[in-house]
């Protein structure tokens, strides 16, 4: 039961100055942490008046919030607690080159079911193989009612988040995906590239107020990063901030699939794991997961391998903490199974040159499940404005 001794000490930063917004994703999250718990509770954890929290409530609870039981207090009135509903959820879509994850969350971001789409060999019929699955999903979740479908693309949007306009990993039409997703199931869908969902997700999943600066940076066949600055996703002119994974580290380096050469995501994502691993066995590197697994067991090799990708990893967040100075970068990828050998590793490459003030490092929250978790960030994000 939350009492206040409970609280006394965690006391947020919040004031009644925010913009409503913020203080509505501060109370809703406080339920979803610390719930069942009474409106008095969630005042003072939160530092809003009392007035303020029965407003932003009462607004929440036409959806999102139900009324628990009264709870038991040795004297004056018996205070209501409040839960967040169960019977809502959100549909998750994480889109990688290879396959398509496919989940069902709770507010909360708890992974309800989950699936994995293998595309088709014909590239034209990979988006309806996953339009088929969305809607077989929520057929088969007809008791839940959902908030909208929240989808990660491994690429860069146009301004609008209407359509792809650089995915150089994809290989099939992805381009109307969002709208294709939207026509089949009726449902709001919001869409965004993958770093900026766990920025986002960072903030909204986070206890923090979401007003310090923070960086994502998604590893996975690409290098991608989404930047929470004041409190707020850096979009840029056309939406396109955040490209430091095309950013020519290596001016005679291999060529990459932007049409560039050397940059950032060709020496430190995992497909540059796995070309290391290849250069130091002299054989084909085995797939990004089994070398992390090797490493892990003690390979020499896999870990020579691994160590090189991190300091690479490092070079290139080197050159995000000198341009951003953020106060977080918070790593989203398999890269993060093999935390405690690659933390050090790209924390010491930060460290090489003193004028930068080295951000803490570390990995996201929610592990494998935190890029499905971002979609619930992104539908309750729309959905609280
Ligand atoms: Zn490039």
């Amino acid at each position: 039961m939350p009492t206040s001794q409970f609280i006394a000490g965690n006391v947020l930063s919040a004031s009644n100055k925010m913009p409503r917004q913020i203080n509505r994703n501060l109370i809703f999250n406080q339920i979803r942490i610390r719930q069942p718990i009474s409106r008095a509770d969630l005042a003072r954890c939160s530092g809003l008046q009392r007035s303020t929290v029965s407003l932003i409530v009462e607004e929440l609870a036409e959806r999102w919030i139900v009324e628990g039981p009264t709870g038991q207090i040795p004297r004056g009135r018996r205070p209501t607690f409040l839960n967040i509903n169960t019977q809502r959820g959100v549909l998750a879509l994480d889109i990688h080159p290879s396959q398509t994850a496919l989940a069902v969350t709770d507010l909360g971001g708890n992974i309800v079911a989950e699936q994995i789409v293998v595309p088709p060999e014909n590239p034209k019929k990979v988006v309806g193989a996953i339009v088929d699955a969305v809607r077989e999903m929520i057929a088969a979740h007809r008791n839940r009612s959902f908030d909208g479908i929240g989808i990660n693309l491994p690429g860069r949007l146009d301004a609008n988040l209407e359509k792809f306009i650089f995915a150089p990993n994809i290989d099939w039409p992805i381009g109307n995906i969002k709208s294709r997703v939207e026509q089949a199931t009726g449902l709001p869908v919001v869409a965004d590239n993958v770093a900026n969902a766990c920025a986002l997700s960072e903030v909204w999943f986070g206890s923090s107020d979401g007003l310090h600066d923070l960086v994502a940076v998604s590893v996975t066949e690409g290098i991608g990063t989404g930047i929470i600055a004041n409190g707020r996703l850096l979009r840029g002119e056309g939406g396109v901030a955040g490209e430091f994974g095309h950013v020519q580290l290596e001016p005679a380096g291999l060529p990459c699939a932007c049409g560039n050469r050397g940059c950032w995501e060709t020496i430190a994502s995992n497909r540059a794991g796995m070309r290391y691993y290849a250069e130091l066995a002299q054989k084909p590197s085995p797939g990004f997961d089994e070398l992390l697994r090797m490493a892990e067991a003690g390979d020499q090799i896999a870990s020579a391998a691994i160590e090189k990708m991190g300091r690479a990893l490092g070079r290139g967040m080197h050159m995000v903490a000198s341009a951003l100075a953020p106060s977080e970068i918070v790593v989203v990828g398999d890269i993060t199974t093999v935390w405690p050998m690659a933390a050090p590793i790209i924390e010491s490459e930060m460290r090489r040159n003193r004028l930068v003030r080295v951000p803490r490092l570390r990995a996201a929250r929610g592990g494998s499940q935190a890029r499905l978790r971002t979609a619930v960030a992104l539908v309750m994000n729309e959905n609280m404005l």
